[in-house]
């Protein structure tokens, strides 16, 4: 579907050749090379995106630090607090586009990024409510003798954020409201597959009064801006999202200078159901659990264990509701899955459909690229394996698509074994009417998150971070704000 028959206006916005934030300018790449931005609902161009490198980073980092030591440093809590605040009425304002701008860019469709607004606003609020946090000074009077004691935190300093193509609106809040609300300065580094919304954010940003270099933003790929930036020695703490194989080169890259990192990595979650369950609710939450995004998401709960007394009445209704999912160009309001982003992600996504089948597990549904009209774009139906062991592949590997591993497990312990037996630990979901159950499971299971009778609620007030392989740092809540920041203690003789 084309923007013409959705009827929607294609945003001003869209088109020509995007510069890089650099120091409060537009500005090319210093090589003057650019990169296509595609729409993966139709492999359309959607713009030319500058493609940053070493030297453009360079300066990138070099205007962050001058904004971090120049006036901006002398902005009070409340200036910073009224700054966030004008931001979030801009974005409110101008939400509609920066929505459509999200879903022609990354796939997404509208019910998606239209259903994120209220979310995407409170998380600008909940930043704006932090701005104090680095002004809370604690005294004790707990030495012997005559001392005052101080304890001040103070902005880290230039930040640079590294973030996916699965939710950029999201994704980029994090880090600039996490950067504005602390003082910080920030270099911006988008995916290389979905840079717009970050680039009409800026616009955004400077529309509201934003002083020059405290957000910069560089559009590029990821060996080369950023690569550039995660051994920048003029970068103090970089927030990453993404794969576990780039976090790891990103925590390596950061030890040149010691860098504060956080790495939200990936995930294989456990979404389990007991058969006490409420399946009216079960069903759908589980299967949008996993397709939501078209399971680009990375707490997506890819692996359903459902109890074995309901196993076949569940698998039998997650199918029929699967194959109610309307798939397609998700400028239709009906559309729930739009495309994969990429190429690339539609093979890998197929190379596991095709393990699936061959390690022995059952497809109750999917498994197919969508031709016809969609062939342009990369879609593929979602997809429902059943008879999963935990040993298999699908069940080990994140995916990040529509793909759902169906296990059935007989008791409580056998489920509690099953969902921490993973080398990731980024979420988890629990379908019971016990009460006990539902306790016992969630301090069972070794993630972040977890989810009751409900998959994927997010309170930016809260936040949330992984154990073991999907990485350390807490995104959101007062504990990420404390991670932009430097304790520093002051000990006072008064004599
Ligand atoms: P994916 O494979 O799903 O695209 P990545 O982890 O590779 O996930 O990408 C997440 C972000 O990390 C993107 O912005 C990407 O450009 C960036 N990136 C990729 N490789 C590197 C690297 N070697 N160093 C720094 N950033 C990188």
């Amino acid at each position: 579907m084309s923007i013409a028959t959705s009827g929607l206006e294609m945003p001003a916005f869209v088109g020509g050749t995007k510069r890089l934030l650099i120091g409060g300018e537009w500005v090319q790449a210093a090589s003057g090379k650019a990169f296509d931005a595609v729409n993966p609902a139709t492999g359309e161009v959607l713009a030319r995106l500058a493609q940053a490198e070493a030297v453009d980073v360079d300066r990138a980092v070099a205007a962050a630090r001058k904004a971090f030591e120049g006036p901006w440093s002398q902005w009070s809590h409340s200036d910073r607090q009224r700054l966030l605040i004008r931001i979030h009425d801009l974005v409110e304002k101008h939400f509609d586009e920066l929505s459509l701008i999200e879903t022609l860019d990354m796939g997404a469709p509208l019910m998606r990024t239209r259903g994120l607004k209220s979310f995407l606003l409170q998380q600008i609020l909940f930043y704006a409510s932090q701005t104090a946090s680095c002004s809370v000074q604690t005294s004790a009077n707990a030495l012997p003798g005559n001392f005052s004691t101080l304890k001040i935190k103070a902005p880290v300093g230039v930040v640079a954020g590294i973030i996916p193509w699965n939710g950029p609106l999201m994704s980029q809040w994090w880090i600039l409201g996490a950067t504005l609300a602390t003082g910080c300065t920030a270099v911006l580094k988008p995916a290389e597959d979905a840079s717009l919304t970050a680039l009409r954010m800026a616009e955004l940003l400077l529309e509201a009064g934003l002083p020059p270099g405290v957000i910069n933003v560089v559009t590029g790929f990821g060996t080369e801006a950023g690569s550039a930036l995660a051994d920048h020695p003029g970068v103090d703490r970089i927030a990453f999202t993404g794969s576990p194989e780039t976090g790891r080169k990103i925590v390596q890259a950061s030890s040149g200078n010691f860098k504060r990192v956080s790495v939200e990595l990936g995930g294989k979650s456990p979404d389990i159901v007991f058969d006490d369950a409420d399946l009216d609710k079960a069903v759908p939450g589980v299967a949008m659990g996993v397709f939501t995004n078209t399971g680009q998401i990375c707490a997506a709960g890819t692996r359903v264990l459902v109890q074995r007394r309901i196993y076949d009445e569940f698998v039998e209704r997650m199918t029929v509701f699967s194959r109610s999912l309307k798939i397609g160009n998700g400028l239709d309001p009906q559309v729930n899955l739009g495309p994969v982003i990429s190429q690339r992600q539609l093979e890998r996504v197929m190379r596991y459909v095709d393990i699936g089948g061959q390690e022995g597990a059952e497809l109750a549904h999917g498994g197919r690229r969508l031709g016809g009209e969609l062939a342009s774009g990369y879609f593929i139906e979602p997809t429902v394996f059943t008879g999963v062991h935990n040993e298999m592949t699908i069940a080990r590997e994140e995916i990040f698509g529509p793909v759902a591993a169906v296990m059935p497990f007989d008791t409580f312990d056998d489920a509690l074994r099953i969902a921490n037996d993973t080398n990731y630990g980024l979420a988890g979901g629990i379908w019971t009417q016990n009460l006990s159950t539902a306790h016992r499971m969630s301090r069972g299971i070794q993630a972040g998150t977890i989810w009751v009778n409900c998959y994927g609620v997010l309170d930016p007030q809260v936040g949330f971070g992984g154990y073991k392989l999907s990485g350390y740092g807490w995104k959101g809540g007062a504990e990420q704000v404390d991670s932009y920041l430097y304790q520093k203690a002051v000990y006072m003789n008064l004599g």
